[in-house]
């Protein structure tokens, strides 16, 4: 059985006396290896490599950084289907989309590979009598984040990357559910020159969480999980002193107006409800069709397309949804749908009697309610499977008004052909991310991600200048420099020797 291990100092590092955890491959439930969960030691270990290396490193200049950054960038292309494979191995979702999510990720160091203009800071000259100011960003130092499982390469890279390229050093601490992504990751920013000790994975659970985001060494937590998860991680960060920000749950809303081509907003449901077996941050999760007529519509076209969903093992061909990430997922999400029923949504299309691949692996159908209420369970919690419900709403206004209520606000869009109703939809909407005839609203590199409410905690999203801002802090520098009227010792050429 192979063993998982850390990455520290530049090095593959295992210690004998840490407990592990099997990592499991969701579509045939064999054992893929055993992760380390990283105690004190080990923790330590990384804090100390990550401060020593970050004098040199935040010293590097930004040009030089970005070199490195593009040859990380060559490597990630030239590995992009290696990757894919190890997400598909360990997640289970569909090799395209493994490779696509692999593709946001490079988007974003790209993007980075442009830093050194971002970092050119500001200047005012003359702001009193030969009196100049300017503001620069410096990096923090030791950057700590937490991933979750669902996006393996692409949430990581989203955080090291960032912190990294703006002259932070950082330590990943990666979902042991899927840790193997990320340690390949950090082996091949280390082939792309990066020093050792800038970046370092130390796998673990809560126990390594805690111990990182309380250490005095660091300076600023970044995380990805569930809401609960991200809250406390918020909140033990900025009780210890520390900049945060940590991304949570989600219930995505779609709203479909009376005007929508409603093959297409079908289309669209299907693909964002239940791509990745609905284990997505950005995935629609509740349709709001804008009166009944809507609702039948939409139902009627769902109805057909859900039981031909083809599920199978993620690596196979023309398969459109992999299994859920493990066995005890699989069972939080069939008890919600119980709970569903129990409370009177009507249940159109139920996955859980599926059978596939000889009863190996967390495979669930796709699950389609109807008329669920505001206040079913199903409505309110984040399920995070392949589980849609629809909601018949009399209006828009009901439609904003549901959303804006909700305790989530990661993602949301609108399907409608009407420019009024979208501009109306997006000034009300309080919600992060907004998508215009667009089911997955992630926005790129450039453009910041970040959810509102319940979905985000703290000021500053990520991508774009968001991650320029958290991984650096400002310096003003009032500077003043008087022109010499003489000088004594002349061995040059006065030219103004009236002054
Ligand atoms: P999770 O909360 O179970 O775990 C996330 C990370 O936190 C893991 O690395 C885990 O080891 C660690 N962790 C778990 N419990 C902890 C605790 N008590 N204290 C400290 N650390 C802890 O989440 P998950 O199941 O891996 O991922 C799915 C969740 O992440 C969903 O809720 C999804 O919506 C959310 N997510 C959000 C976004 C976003 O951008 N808002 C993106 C991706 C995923």
């Amino acid at each position: 059985m192979s063993t998982i291990s850390h990455f520290i100092n530049g090095e593959l590092v295992t210690s004998p006396n840490e407990p592990t955890l099997p990592v499991i491959n969701p579509a045939d439930e064999s054992t893929v290896g055993e992760v380390l969960l990283g105690r004190r030691e080990t923790v330590n270990d990384a804090l100390r490599s990550a401060e020593a290396a970050y004098p040199e490193w935040s010293k590097t200049t930004p040009v030089k950084r970005a070199r490195i950054l593009f040859e990380f960038r060559a490597l990630l292309i030239k590995e992009r289907d290696t990757l894919a494979h190890i997400v598909t191995e360990e997640h289970g979702k569909v090799l395209d989309d493994a490779r696509g999510s692999v593709a946001r990720g490079i988007e974003l160091v790209e993007y980075l590979c442009g830093m050194p203009a971002l970092l050119r800071g500001s200047y005012s000259q003359n702001v009193g009598s030969e009196v100049d100011c300017m503001t620069i960003r410096e990096p923090l130092g030791v950057c700590v984040g937490v991933s979750p499982f669902n996006f393996p390469v692409m949430v990581p890279v989203w955080l090291f990357a960032s912190a990294i390229a703006f002259g932070n050093t950082f330590i990943l601490k990666p979902s042991e559910q899927d840790p193997s992504a990320p340690l390949f990751l950090a082996q091949l920013f280390k082939q792309a020159g990066l020093p050792d000790g800038v970046f370092n994975v130390v796998h673990g659970d809560k126990e390594t969480v805690d111990a990182l985001i309380t250490s005095p060494i660091v300076k600023a937590v970044s995380a990805v999980a569930s809401t609960p998860v991200a809250k406390h991680i918020y909140e033990t960060a900025i009780s210890h002193g520390k900049r945060a920000h940590t991304f949570g749950g989600a219930k995505n809303h779609c709203v479909v107006m009376p005007d929508a081509d409603m093959d297409k907003a079908a289309d669209a449901l299907l693909g964002s409800a239940f791509g990745a077996a609905g284990e997505r941050c950005m995935a629609v999760s509740v349709a709001l069709a804008v009166t009944d007529s809507v609702g039948d519509a939409l139902v009627e076209r769902l109805k057909a397309k859900v039981p031909e969903l083809k599920i199978g093992p993620g690596h196979k061909a023309d398969v459109d949804m992999g299994p859920l990430i493990s066995e005890a997922h699989k069972t939080r999400v069939v008890n919600y749908i119980a709970k569903g029923v129990d409370e009177g949504a009507t249940l159109v299309i139920d996955g859980r009697e599926l059978t596939i691949n000889q009863g190996k692996g967390f495979f669930l159908g796709g699950c389609l309610f109807d008329h669920v209420t505001p206040q079913m369970t199903i409505y309110q919690e984040e399920i995070f499977g392949p589980v849609l419900c629809v909601v018949r709403v009399p209006d828009l206004t009901t439609a904003i008004d549901l959303i804006n209520n909700h305790r989530y606000g990661n993602g949301t869009s609108i399907f409608t052909q009407s420019g009024g109703c979208a501009r109306q939809f997006a000034d009300a909407i309080e919600v992060g991310m907004v998508g215009i005839n667009v089911p997955i609203p992630v926005p790129i590199a450039h453009h910041s991600f970040g959810g509102w409410k319940q979905s985000m905690f703290g000021d500053v999203a990520l991508h774009g200048d968001a991650s320029m801002q958290f991984y650096t802090r400002a310096k003003s520098i009032t500077l003043r420099w008087p022109q010499q009227k003489a000088f004594d010792t002349g061995f040059f050429m006065p030219t103004h020797q009236d002054d």
